[in-house]
């Protein structure tokens, strides 16, 4: 499958806490409860659950779920591989078998059927019913599923439901505060503290508009791609209008508007 990702790193992903995050997913952890990380996008879930694998010493499967990806995706299916029928397990079931981490990242987008998928897995019974191979697959005491959903994205019509937002326990994420966001985009692309300064402060000003309507507001990701280009040798007004105004929007006045942003920054 093209959108998953196993990943083990042998050095500590660096992320820079904003509050009890780390304590929660720790005890959530031993206590076998799923946990659901609200937030915006690129604000630092992934890499949180990146870190904490890592830290918790298990391998992290991460699905990064679009309106295609179905339970069979996740589950496994058969494949037909040289004449004969062989299965091949799914990211659920892998991350069952070797006691992972399972990031099942944006799962509002995912199809019905995936959330009735995991239904068994996040409640006391802790199993996956793998229909098409009539098995029942118990998840040992290292597994853990962690789901993310961005409550500002999806339409009403992909809101989570009460029924399975309960299976979870729920962090709040939100774009760090100006000073821990200077830290990340410094550690994250090397520039110097007056570039990574107003970047941040631009981000802040440009989160602040309230004429236009963005889709999404500028994320610390973006902060960062542009503070990596600048380092590279870019011209930081370059760097910025391609890394975050052009990204942000396609309309010309809005686009006017965070370029003038950019223009007092730079
Ligand atoms: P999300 O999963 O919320 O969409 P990511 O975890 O991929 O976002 O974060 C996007 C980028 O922002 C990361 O690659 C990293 O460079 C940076 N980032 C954001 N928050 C943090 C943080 N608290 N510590 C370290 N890096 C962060």
């Amino acid at each position: 499958m093209e959108n998953l990702t196993l990943v083990k790193p042998k050095a500590s992903p660096y992320y820079l806490p904003q509050g009890e995050e780390e304590s929660v997913l720790t005890h959530a952890y031993r206590q076998k409860i799923p946990l659901l990380l609200k937030g915006p996008t690129g604000c630092g879930k992934s890499r949180f659950v990146e870190k904490m694998a890592h830290q918790l010493n298990r391998p992290l499967i991460t699905v990064a779920c679009n309106e295609d990806t179905s339970a069979s995706d996740l589950v496994g299916r058969y494949l037909v591989k040289g004449g004969e029928t062989v299965w091949q397990d799914g990211p659920v079931t892998r991350a069952i078998k070797t006691g992972s981490f399972l990031y099942l990242d944006e799962i509002a987008e995912a199809r019905e059927d995936v959330v009735v998928l995991i239904h068994s897995l996040t409640d006391h019974r802790r199993e996956l019913y793998i229909d098409r191979l009539n098995e029942v697959l118990k998840a040992p005491s290292e597994f853990m599923l962690l789901v993310s959903f961005n409550p500002g994205y999806q339409s009403a019509l992909k809101e989570m439901k009460p029924s399975t937002r309960q299976r979870f326990i729920a962090l709040n994420f939100n774009y760090p505060i100006l000073e821990a966001e200077i830290k990340i985009v410094m550690a994250e692309s090397a520039c110097t503290e007056d570039v990574a300064k107003r970047l941040c402060k631009m981000a802040l000003k440009m989160r602040a508009i309230e004429n236009y309507e963005f889709r999404e507001t500028v994320s610390t990701r973006l902060i960062v791609y542009a503070a990596k280009l600048i380092v590279s040798g870019l011209s930081p007004r370059l760097a910025t209008t391609v890394a975050v105004s052009q990204v942000m929007t396609d309309d010309p006045e809005a686009l006017a508007a965070l370029n003038d942003i950019v223009s007092l920054t730079f």
